[in-house]
């Protein structure tokens, strides 16, 4: 006895004492589960230790309590009918006994509805049906409380055991080992001492708490939550804690919901070559984070707004379990040049000037005479308008369209950005002056863009003005005007005075008249930015001069860019307008952003396409400035697609006759394959317009003994014109020799080193096919290009991927010897066809 006293503190170790030993094998019996079992052993240890005077008893009693076990798994109805019976005994040692069984039977009622729950949990998980769910949930719900009803009773009635008992000390040391079987909490917390010494209607409260805590299957939290619960107000807790797993139902079965449908719908994705991470996911109706997560496993790190390759966006389509379709470049971008309009939809249009010349010659004195003189016989409005362009009316009625940016920086910028707006140009020259260098410059870049000229010899009025010297200065630049007897019409002019500007006017039209301009205005618009700006008050705006079509407003369209909807119109009298047709300069109200001079506008069918153009567009624009490299590889097949390469320059030299020299050296380097072009050659420093002129060609500009001026090296630097400086023509030549050759790319010379022909054919490896040949001609070696032909047409170009002679491997195989081969990324061979093996040799060119 005395043993057993002393034992509490081993708490679990299997007890010692024979009659303990009797007990837990009896508890062991009548469990199925190691943890009650355990259970059930430390609450009789206590008992035992507890009352040492009693042994003897409760050894005799610990008989029939080990019966009573083993009905035990009974279902919880019997529980509340088997404690009443036992309640009335007074006999303490039965009150323990009846005390432990209920507790077993409490606790293997609640272990079985526990795990009668969970079965039905993931019955119900099988199901996915959410009712079936919350159905189980109630089950399972139901059961525990009735579980923990049983529970309750058992420590209600332990409690109440002992606050008979006359040693409530012995009690709290219950817990402890009870604790020590770690899963067996629930058992622990019968015995919570926090509880034990109040009285018993407290303990009843705490208890609906427990199976909120406890009906998760986290019941090591319902553990460790004893206390605070049992300190808490459980009403309320138990409310919130109800409402809040339903919350957390609600928002798994709307999860699912969600779920469950996107998996079942494959769309069909519109992939162009490229396309930003946000639109894809936008296509494909997935989070955009997702794709970013999916790429990142993939190795590529992008961010939403990066544009990825088709290629890569096939992975990520497929890995969604979508079906791709793929898309061209021009699918997307709007390709101009493709539709063309049917020849009967053609109606003529005005013609497009620009006004060019040396400085001070009289080009904004001209544009302005021609305007004024146009307001003043009676053209409506009255107020001018500064938006670019403007159109006037000419005596026979016609209308001509001036770009009042005058000079040929803005011509050939425009006409580098690809937008070839001006149809006519007007060179003015001053008789006064006579050709100057801008005029030289401005006649080479009007023939550069190939657009006819009428030249106005302006300043008439002056006395010292020399016209005939103008046209014969005009000679020397293979301008032959008509009074000279050329095609180039010549018009005496006074932009001062307003001499002869219906002459002009006519010139124009007549000059017109020989182009046949014309245009469909049935048809959506297009039209290129002349000028653009940012309004403070309205926004960006562009006047934009319509080439096709009519611009109407509410329109929608693509600008570079930028997408858009014309809002407004207003001309270039300051008058708002509702339409545009072809030739007609409007200032367009609506864009989403400022574009560039020379941006192309078209009007699309609705605000989608004008997206995913603009999209496109600024998909190649940011690979333009990210990558350069593939541009101007592209741009080398592009040369190398026409049968002549021009090879253009511009030559700026220190005095004229380096100039001629150097030109004449360069025109003699020109050959079969490739033209010398010289775009032009001046005297002087080199100029921006020399740069502009240079950068709408790719031309490099040579500059001979002269510098450019900051602002020329500041564009050339913009654009990428590359500058060359020499002191002696030799090099230039050199030089120029070099580049040539370079852009023809490497001479490729092939030589035939044998000639070989199928015998057989037979499988190699899993799904390769090796040729059986016999060498014919020369000698074969591996590694080398070969060409199979069948019946003189060729079958495939590979290379010699291994060559054996019986069944090893060897170097080469001479005429008149068997062997067989593997050919690389082919197993199109058949007998009798023919092998042709050559070598490949890159010369580099020379001139
Ligand atoms: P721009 O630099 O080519 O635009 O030339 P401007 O139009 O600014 O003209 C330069 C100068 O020439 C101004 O002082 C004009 O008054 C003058 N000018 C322009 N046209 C004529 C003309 O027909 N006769 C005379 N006498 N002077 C003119």
């Amino acid at each position: 006895m005395s043993d057993q006293t002393d034992k509490p503190k081993l708490g679990t170790r299997p007890p010692l004492g024979i009659k303990r030993t009797v007990e837990t094998g009896k508890v062991k019996q009548s469990f199925s589960h190691g943890r009650s079992n355990t259970v059930v052993v430390e609450v009789k240890k206590r008992r035992i230790l507890g009352k040492p005077g009693e042994a003897p008893a409760q050894a005799e009693a610990a008989a029939p309590a080990a019966a009573a076990p083993t009905p035990a798994p009974a279902a919880a109805p019997a529980r509340p009918a088997a404690a009443p019976a036992r309640r009335p005994v007074d006999d303490i040692t039965a009150r323990k006994e009846m005390q432990a069984r209920l507790l077993r039977e409490a606790e293997e009622a609640r272990m079985a509805s526990l795990e009668e729950a969970r079965r039905r949990e993931e019955q119900a998980k099988q199901n996915q049906s959410e009712e079936e769910r919350r159905r189980a949930e109630d089950n399972r719900r139901a059961e525990e409380e009735a579980a923990r009803r049983a529970e309750e009773e058992a420590r209600q009635r332990a409690a109440e055991e002992a606050a008979v008992d006359a040693r409530p000390t012995e009690q709290p040391a219950e817990p402890a080992p009870a604790a020590a079987p770690t899963s067996a909490r629930p058992s622990g917390q019968q015995f919570t001492p926090v509880r034990r010494p109040e009285p018993a209607a407290p303990p009843r409260r705490p208890e609906p708490a427990r199976p909120a805590r406890g009906r998760g299957d986290d019941r090591r939290h319902s553990g460790k939550l004893t206390v605070t619960r049992a300190l808490s107000d459980d009403e309320g807790s138990r409310a919130r804690s109800l409402a809040a797993l339903k919350r957390a139902r609600e928002k798994e079965k709307r999860a699912h919901q969600m779920s469950g449908p996107r998996e079942k719908q494959v769309r069909d994705v519109v992939v162009p070559e490229s396309i930003t991470v946000g639109e894809l996911a936008n296509r494909m109706a997935e989070k955009a984070a997702d794709l970013v997560k999916a790429l990142f496993k993939m190795g590529v790190m992008v961010t939403v707004n990066q544009t990825i390759d088709q290629d890569t966006a096939e992975l990520l389509v497929t890995e969604f379990g979508h079906n791709i379709k793929r898309v061209s470049e021009s699918d997307v971008d709007i390709d101009t040049t493709i539709d063309v309009d049917a020849p009967e939809s053609l109606k003529p249009r005005p013609p497009v000037v620009t006004i060019m010349g040396h400085v001070d010659h009289g080009k904004t004195s001209l544009l302005d005479a021609i305007r004024g003189a146009n307001v003043v016989s009676g053209e409506a409005g009255g107020i001018t308008q500064h938006i670019g362009a403007y159109q006037v009316k000419v005596p026979s009625g016609d209308r001509v369209t001036f770009l009042d940016t005058p000079g040929h920086e803005a011509f050939t910028e425009m006409r580098a950005r690809g937008a070839n707006v001006t149809d006519i140009v007007v060179l003015v020259v001053a008789a006064d002056d006579g050709l100057r260098p801008q005029t030289i410059e401005a006649i080479n870049h009007t023939k550069a863009a190939g657009v006819p000229m009428i030249v106005a010899i302006n300043k008439i009025d002056k006395p010292e003005a020399k016209p005939q010297r103008v046209r014969e200065e005009l000679l020397q630049h293979e301008i032959v005007v008509e009074q000279l007897g050329g095609d180039v019409q010549d018009v005496e002019v006074s932009a001062l005075k307003g001499t002869n500007l219906d002459g002009l006017l006519d010139a124009i039209a007549l000059q017109a008249e020989i182009l046949e301009l014309k245009a469909n205005p049935e048809r959506a618009a297009e039209g290129t930015v002349i000028e653009a700006k940012l309004d403070k008050g309205r926004g960006p705006l562009a006047t934009v001069l319509v080439q096709r079509g009519t611009l109407r407003v509410g329109d929608v369209f693509v600008v570079g860019a930028a997408s858009g909807k014309v809002r407004a119109m207003i001309d270039d009298h300051g008058r708002q307008v509702k339409e545009a047709g072809p030739s007609m300069p409007v200032e367009v109200l609506g864009l989403a952003s400022v574009p560039s001079a020379g941006d192309q506008l078209s009007v699309v069918e609705n605000e989608a396409r004008a997206r995913e153009v603009a999209a496109y567009r600024q998909g190649v624009l940011d690979r333009k400035r990210t990558t350069a490299a593939p541009l101007s590889l592209e741009n080398m097949f592009a040369n190398r697609a026409s049968t002549t390469i021009e090879f253009p320059l511009v030559v700026k030299a220190d005095v004229q006759g380096s100039t001629e020299a150097i030109v004449n050296a360069l025109n003699r380097l020109s050959t079969d394959e490739i033209k010398v072009r010289i775009l032009h050659s001046g005297v002087g420093a080199i100029t921006e317009s020399d740069v502009t002129l240079a950068s709408s060609t790719g031309a490099p500009i040579i500059g001979f003994n002269v510098r450019p001026n900051a602002k020329a090296r500041e564009v050339a630097e913009r654009n990428k014109v590359e500058l060359r400086y020499y002191d002696v023509i030799y090099h230039l030549t050199d030089w120029a020799k070099g580049a040539m050759a370079g852009e023809l790319g490497p001479e490729i010379i092939e030589t035939v080193v044998g000639r070989a022909e199928v015998r057989e054919v037979f499988p190699a490896g899993k799904k390769d096919k090796a040729a059986g040949l016999l060498v014919l001609e020369g000698v074969i070696r591996k590694g080398l290009n070969a060409r199979l032909t069948r019946q003189d047409v060729i079958v495939s170009k590979t290379t010699i991927a291994s060559l054996r002679r019986f069944k090893d491997d060897v170097a080469q195989v001479v005429a008149g010897l068997e062997c067989g081969v593997l050919l690389a990324d082919t197993n199109d061979i058949k007998p009798g066809d023919s092998l042709e093996v050559f070598e490949v040799e890159e010369r580099a060119r020379t001139l």
